[in-house]
Parts: C-alpha cells; sequence; structure tokens
C-alpha cells in the first residue's frame, strides 16, 4: 500500500522533501464485525488548507495536525471494496475524507457523499466542481456574496479549483467580473475559456489599486476574497457603499510565519461592507440543490471546468506543494487509480 507521510513539521512553504512515500503492508479484508469501509482510493484532491495540517500542532490554530511519519489525508474519490457501514456496499463511490494511500480502511462519517455516477461527466470532478470546491464556490458567491444582477464582482486567485467557477457562475446571473491570477496562461483562460470580462496578471500588475480603479471606475460589489494580504487592502480601497466580501480564502498568508497587516480595513466602516468568512462544510445541506444547479450546465457546456492532473501518488509532493507557487493551472488533481 503506497503512502505519502509526512515526515516533519513544516514552517514556511511546504517542500517535496517534507513528504515521503514509502510502501506499507495491508489486509485488503474487514477485521470481523468492523463497522469502517475499506477504500480503493481514486483521484485525491491537493487542497490549501492542507498546508494548516502540516503544522507543528503546538503552533498551530487548526487542532487536527498530520501525524508525523502517517500518511497525509485530504478528499478524495474513492471506491468502496468492501463495507461495515450498512449505508454503504461493494463497488459504491464516494467522495470524503481519506488518506493519500492507494487503500484506505476508513470510518463511515469521514464519509461526505455517495456518488451518483453517470459516464458523461469525469469521476474526477467530483474532487473539484462536483465536490468540495464547487460547494465553496456555490455558497459563497450565492448564500453569502447575495450577488444581484449587473453587479461588479472581483474575485482572486481567479483559474483555481474555486475561483474559475465564482466567475463562470458570475456571468451566469449577468454581472460584470473581473479576476487575478497569477500568469498569463492564466489570464487568457480568465478571459476566453470562463468568460471573465477583464483580467489582471498581479504578478505583473505592481499598482493594482490603479488597475481596479481602471476596470471598476463604480466599484466593486463583490469581491470573492482567495488570497488576503496586499490584494485585500486595495480592493478595500475600491469597494462600494454596501459591498461584500465572501471571505473563502487568504492563501498568500497560509505559508508567512507572520501575517501581513491590512491597512485599509477601516473602509468596512466608510463604506458599510459585510466581510463574511464562511466554511464549505457548513453548507453541505445544500449539496444535493447545488448539484441539480451545477449539473446541466455542465452538461449543456454553459459552465466548463479546468483541472490539472497529475499521475501516482510519487508526484502528490510536488502536486500538492505546486498550489502555493500557483504552478497549478486549474483544480489540481492526483490520480491513484482510474477504477
Ligand atoms: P487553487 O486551485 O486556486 O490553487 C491555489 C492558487 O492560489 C494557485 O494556483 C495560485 O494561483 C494562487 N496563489 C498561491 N499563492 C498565492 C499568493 N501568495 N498570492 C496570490 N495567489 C496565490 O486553490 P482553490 O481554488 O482550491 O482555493 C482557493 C482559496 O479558497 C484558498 O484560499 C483556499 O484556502 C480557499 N478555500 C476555502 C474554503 C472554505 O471553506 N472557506 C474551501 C476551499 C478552498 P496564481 O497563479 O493565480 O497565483
Amino acid at each position: 500500500n503506497k503512502q505519502v507521510i509526512l515526515k516533519n513539521y513544516v514552517s514556511g512553504f511546504p517542500k517535496e522533501s517534507d513528504m515521503n512515500i514509502i510502501d506499507s503492508t495491508i489486509t485488503l479484508k474487514l477485521p470481523e464485525g468492523s463497522h469502517d469501509v475499506l477504500l480503493k482510493n481514486l483521484y485525491l484532491s491537493c487542497d490549501p488548507y492542507m498546508r494548516t495540517l502540516m503544522t507543528n500542532p503546538k503552533y498551530s490554530f487548526n487542532p487536527r495536525s498530520y501525524t508525523l511519519q502517517s500518511p497525509i489525508n485530504g478528499i478524495g474519490v474513492s471506491k468502496v471494496l468492501e463495507s461495515g457501514d450498512q449505508n454503504y456496499k461493494e463497488g459504491d463511490l464516494v467522495w470524503g475524507i481519506t488518506n493519500w494511500e492507494e487503500y484506505s480502511l476508513v470510518s463511515a462519517a469521514q464519509i461526505h457523499f455517495k456518488i451518483e455516477h453517470t459516464d458523461d461527466v469525469p469521476l474526477s470532478y467530483y474532487t473539484g466542481i462536483l465536490g468540495m470546491p464547487g460547494m465553496t464556490a456555490y455558497a459563497g458567491f450565492f448564500e453569502v456574496g447575495k450577488p444581484k444582477k449587473g453587479e461588479n464582482v472581483f474575485v482572486s486567485a481567479a483559474s483555481g479549483a474555486v475561483g474559475q467557477l465564482v466567475g463562470q457562475f458570475a456571468k451566469l446571473i449577468g454581472c460584470h467580473v473581473v479576476g487575478s491570477a497569477g500568469s498569463k496562461e492564466k489570464v487568457d483562460l480568465l478571459k476566453n475559456k470562463f468568460g471573465y470580462d477583464e483580467a489582471i496578471n498581479y504578478k505583473e500588475e505592481h499598482d493594482l489599486n490603479a488597475a481596479l480603479k481602471k476596470y471598476f471606475p463604480e466599484g466593486i460589489d463583490i469581491y470573492f476574497e482567495n488570497v488576503g494580504g496586499k490584494t485585500l487592502d486595495a480592493v478595500l480601497l475600491n469597494m462600494r457603499i454596501h459591498g461584500r466580501i465572501p471571505v473563502c480564502g487568504m492563501i498568500s498568508q497560509y505559508n508567512l510565519n507572520q501575517h501581513e497587516g491590512v491597512t485599509n480595513l477601516a473602509h468596512l466602516i466608510y463604506k458599510r461592507i459585510r466581510m463574511e468568512g464562511f466554511v464549505v462544510a457548513n453548507f453541505y445541506h445544500l449539496y444535493n440543490k447545488f448539484l441539480e444547479f451545477v449539473l446541466p450546465h455542465i452538461r449543456e457546456g454553459k459552465v466548463v471546468y479546468v483541472e490539472d492532473i497529475a499521475e501516482g501518488l510519487e508526484n502528490g509532493p510536488a502536486a500538492l506543494v505546486g498550489i502555493f507557487n500557483g504552478r497549478n493551472v486549474g483544480k489540481q488533481v492526483l490520480v491513484v487509480a482510474r477504477e
């Protein structure tokens, strides 16, 4: 059972060498009387929150840090090989928390949803558009952002797993949408594939405030916050009265030992802005409603999804580390097995 284990706790940017690939043994049979579920892992998701679990628990706000020398875990799509839980049976496809290894024994509580798979959508989509990032974009934009037709929307990390969907959802309801991303290739994707009205390469745009003033002469109604730091600071200056900032993530801060100060927070008062953090897990009760919304759009080609596929557990550390320097183009998926 090939595994990706955490070798040491991480401070600063994660490196491939913080993880190791090892081979261990597993009995592919449930222990007598077990209520657990034995999984074959197919597609694993590389997600920014995993970095917070690599920090020494002594210094982390998140009490669930990974255990050293044990496999790291994350969200994955898996096939049930054997189940001691009545809700699952052999052959079921599921998504939920699983270990970064070929086969995992998990408790049924770790499984988030059973997948009703149809061949017209890739199974890997359940790590992205049809899984946690898709729900994040949906809940964060519609439930927290409460958008109205015609509003001005700005999205950071706009080509990523979540951002590419926020931009498309905003276009679907008739908003004016601008995104920022870190390369020319991504800016092209934003404009030519995801339908953003304009796009900013924040690595080349040294005066983000001026760029935002150019693209939003009347100001921003909704800022879908994925990165934090300097971007947030510039956006605050450009928000409109009664603007909303759904705070999804702040990836620019996750690897800093000391978080960057944001100097323009007083604009929350001047412009009566509502800035609200949210966690996708609190919205999973909307999952079926979300699937009913998004699946027809995928089938009709009205919402598209770009994935960045890495093959094999041995390439897992590089794929995971890559999302912190923007190496991924679209949703970073790691394939363990295809069936
Ligand atoms: P992405 O697929 O967008 O991958 C991360 C991207 O972030 C990179 O490709 C890179 O793109 C960008 N990035 C990395 N470092 C920086 C930096 N220092 N400054 C600016 N951009 C940076 O990830 P996701 O779509 O999965 O996640 C996006 C955000 O959503 C994250 O902050 C994540 O933590 C958050 N999130 C929150 C959830 C919640 O429940 N609240 C659930 C899921 C995600 P680029 O080349 O453009 O720099």
